[in-house]
């Protein structure tokens, strides 16, 4: 079924096209019409849907035929967790736009870097802002933009702003927004504080559901290896020399770690580097578009890598330390295998993180063997029955008090102004 089928104008399916995108994926076929009818959506949508295009490309077209800007007003407003999701989405809504006869004002802003450009790009208004909420606050205290004209609101991995800690933010935000405007909620996941967000903010959505069939899943081989934790290091780069010449994500627990692990690999003659938090955001940048061009054959990284980013034809994820919870695992995996390509997920059980990781294999249905490869044999003994500092128990199940009372204090806020 081509985009146009969906009523999207040439223009736009021109440039879908040209990104790779000839059919649309499930999200986008329903979203779609469903946008440009001017309803509300609730999306459960995993990075790996194509849920950037399936609202970028319905709200370019709406924005196609709107009113010419007047100064500092923002018509189109996409709220993004990170930094580099904000990048990466503001380039996807560029390219999908270049072909459109009146070529839309898009906007990126996020904080870590100065805040005058920023002002100066908004000048004369945007008709898409793409931003992470604290930078997006700063810019209206400095009187840079105004949300009062906001005609759509776009939350993308909401679940993940309220993990960040964006709530209050989150809700400043939404108290400057006008009462009468259209909502586009995608999240990953909907715990209780998710969903109160989302019953607060959007009136009578189209519920979409494509999470149980993300197209990547099925192609990504997982497995799991049993090995000293002190000889992950050796195991990793043998890992690494086994899949020569291909690209790998490592995810461990801290930013130390990835620091560490990465120079260990760099001086074993890896092209290795590390990617996490405590890095400038030109440095992260830099590191990513490096990856992206396969100047690296090695990244080391925290959970910050593990959402959102697309990196093409990246076929092997390894988790060094496993993930804290069964969410960010399948998080960090779906970096690899995407856009229907195969990948390899490997993880890495220590005798202490066996127990743990049992945890993850049960809540995500895998039943995987744990292999051993010889001569790594693990000689550590098993972790003690009661949960341990360094196994970080299961989080993210259960929303604390502190959680329940944020959720409550956005729901209020989206649902506190008249229509
Ligand atoms: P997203 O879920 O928006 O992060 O997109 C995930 C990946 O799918 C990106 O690499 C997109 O370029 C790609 N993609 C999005 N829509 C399509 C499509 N209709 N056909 C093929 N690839 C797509």
């Amino acid at each position: 079924m081509p985009f146009t089928s969906l009523g999207l104008a040439p223009a736009l399916a021109q440039a879908a096209a040209e990104l790779g995108f000839t059919a649309p994926t499930p999200i986008q076929s329903e979203a779609i019409p469903a946008v440009l009818a001017g309803h509300d959506v609730l999306a459960t949508a995993q990075t790996g849907s194509g849920k950037t295009a399936a609202y970028a490309l319905p709200l370019l077209q709406r924005l196609a035929q709107a009113e010419p800007l007047t100064p500092r007003r923002v018509r189109t407003l996409v709220v993004v967790p990170t930094r580099e999701l904000a990048a990466q989405a503001g380039e996807v809504v560029r390219s999908l736009a270049q072909h459109l006869p009146r070529k839309p004002k898009i906007a990126v802003v996020f904080g870590g870097v100065s805040i005058n450009p920023q002002m100066m790009a908004l000048r004369g208004g945007a008709d898409v802002v793409v931003a992470t909420p604290g930078r997006l606050l700063d810019l209206v205290a400095h009187n840079a933009l105004r949300l009062s004209a906001v005609e759509h609101l776009v939350l993308d991995e909401a679940d993940r702003l309220l993990d960040l800690g964006f709530a209050d933010e989150l809700a400043r935000v939404l108290a400057l927004l006008p009462a009468r405007r259209q909502n586009l909620f995608f999240s990953a996941t909907f715990p209780n504080a998710v969903q109160a967000l989302a019953n607060g903010l959007l009136r009578e959505p189209l519920r979409i559901d494509v999470a149980s069939a993300p197209v990547e899943e099925a192609v990504i081989l997982q497995q799991a290896y049993l090995v000293d934790s002190k000889r992950r290091t050796e195991l990793l780069r043998r890992l690494i020399k086994t899949h020569d010449g291909q690209r790998v994500l490592v995810f461990v627990a801290t930013q130390y770690a990835a620091e560490r692990v990465a120079a260990k690999l760099h001086q074993g003659d890896l092209f290795a580097t590390s990617f996490h938090g405590g890095l400038s955001q030109g440095a992260r940048q830099q590191t990513l578009d490096e990856f992206k061009e396969k100047r690296w054959d090695v990244v080391v990284t925290t959970d910050l890598a593990a959402r959102g980013l697309h990196i093409d034809q990246l076929p092997v994820v390894v988790n060094y330390d496993l993930p804290r919870s069964p969410v960010d695992y399948t998080h960090r995996i779906g970096r690899t295998g995407r856009a229907g390509e195969s990948g390899l997920a490997v993880s890495f059980v220590t005798p202490a993180t066996e127990a743990h990781w049992r945890v993850i294999e049960k809540r995500q249905g895998l039943s995987l063997p744990l292999e051993v490869l010889p001569g790594f044999e693990p000689t550590e003994e098993a972790a003690p029955a009661l949960p341990t500092q360094n196994d970080g128990g299961i989080k993210g199940k259960r929303p604390s008090k502190k959680d329940k009372l944020r959720a409550a204090a956005v729901a209020a806020a989206a649902a506190g102004k008249p229509d």
